[in-house]
């Protein structure tokens, strides 16, 4: 169904007028189509249609101008005809462009489109043809304009100036509403990006706490808090697997000693060496060095048997005394070395970490009552 119904009220009685009106009726028709149709390339068709109906209304609107210029019309009509031209291709355009940000683009430009025209035909095209009729008949232009807006403002005259009007202005509130909406679009779509960044700056932050949360401040080395878990996990996981777990508990010797020869001060920096050698001392990424508190230092060592356990406390004794940190108060040897307690077992329980370590402790003790400077693995 066209959206344009031609009537005989439109015929102003100027065969190019007439004729020009009929092509922009039926351009505007298959526009109107091209919009709602449900074909995959609607997009491009109602582009390409409605560039001909802006075209050829140019070319129209330039026609009309140039018959009523050589007709000798009154030139405030002309003037005034010329305005009205103008202003519905520049509203036609820009609506046009605004399109997307609007509610209902099909119908706002389908329904401005034939309103406006039939509007201007009824209205301002037959009072051109009506002053070309007088002034064909030899009535001044002058005269025959005045009869038209004076004498004849009658009430049809004055309504349709009115509904003219109305457009305008319903054309240009579309306008600015689609306007606010692209902006309001643009501010939403900036608060997003700026909300993402924080909540990715937060979560950077986040990581960063956690990772600080399981680090000792002093040997940047796992915290007691973060051994503690760790310890549990690989505890039932190693139940679970029917693993052997090891574990080594690591004691500076005569330590105490060493604070009181050397100051405090040399004693942290000590002891930053000393979890140094002990990691140099772990070969695989499961391993885990902890703080276990003061100078004492433990070992996680997943999936690691007696043998393994051994060879890995060994390493650890070696890599302290490698340092070859010299410790003068000590009797264990004229520098800084360690005692290490070692053990592994598959946990009999999924809760099996504190005899784990009470097991551990045993060894420590035992390295410690034998002299020191060397590891001793827990028997049963
Ligand atoms: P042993 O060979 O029997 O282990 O003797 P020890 O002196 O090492 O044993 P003890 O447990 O009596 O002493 C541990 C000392 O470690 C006491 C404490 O002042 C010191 N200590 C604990 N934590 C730190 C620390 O963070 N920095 C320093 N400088 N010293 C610490
Ligand atoms: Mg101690
Ligand atoms: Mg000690």
């Amino acid at each position: 169904m066209d959206t344009f119904v031609w009537d005989q009220n439109f015929v102003t009685g100027l065969p190019q007028v007439d004729e020009q009106h009929h092509r922009l009726v039926n351009l505007f028709n298959e526009f109107s189509h091209s919009l709602f149709l449900s074909d995959a390339n609607r997009k491009t068709l109602a582009t390409d249609t409605f560039e001909r109906v802006l075209d050829y209304t140019r070319y129209h609107f330039h026609d009309e101008e140039t018959l009523m210029r050589t007709a000798g019309v009154d030139p405030r009509h002309v003037h005034a005809h010329h305005a009205m031209h103008k202003q519905f291709v520049a509203q036609v355009k820009s609506m046009w462009e605004r399109r997307n940000a609007m509610a209902d683009p099909n119908e706002s430009l389908v329904g401005f489109l034939t309103s406006w025209l039939s509007l201007h035909i009824l209205g301002i095209d037959q009072s051109l043809a009506r002053q070309i009729k007088l002034i064909r008949q030899g009535m001044s232009a002058a005269s025959a304009f005045e009869r038209e807006t004076l004498a004849n403002d009658n009430g049809m005259q004055a309504v349709l100036k009115l509904i003219n009007n109305l457009y305008h202005v319903l054309s240009l509130q579309n306008t600015e509403l689609a306007q606010a909406n692209q902006h309001l679009e643009q501010r939403v779509a900036q608060r997003t990006l700026e909300l993402e960044k924080t909540n990715k700056e937060l979560e950077q932050a986040y990581v960063q706490l956690e990772a600080y949360s399981r680090v000792d401040g002093l040997l940047q080395i796992a915290n007691r808090k973060y051994f503690d878990t760790r310890l549990r996990e690989a505890c039932a996981s190693a139940f679970r697997r029917k693993q052997a777990l090891g574990l080594l508990m690591i004691d500076v010797d005569f330590f105490k000693r060493y604070n009181d020869s050397y100051g405090h001060q040399a004693g942290d920096t000590c002891l930053q060496a000393v979890a140094r050698a002990v990691q140099k001392a772990l070969t695989r990424s499961t391993d885990l060095a902890a703080r276990y508190g003061g100078e004492e230092l433990a070992v996680i060592l997943p999936d690691t048997d007696e043998a393994g356990v051994i060879a890995v406390a060994e390493r650890v004794v070696a890599e302290v005394s490698a340092l070859g940190l010299p410790h003068k108060a000590s009797d264990a040897a004229p520098f800084v070395t360690v005692s290490v307690g070692a053990v592994s077992q598959v946990p009999t329980e999924k809760e099996g970490a504190l005899s784990l370590l009470g097991q551990a402790d045993a060894a420590l003790y035992s390295a410690k009552d034998s002299g020191r400077n060397r590891s001793v693995l827990y028997k049963s």
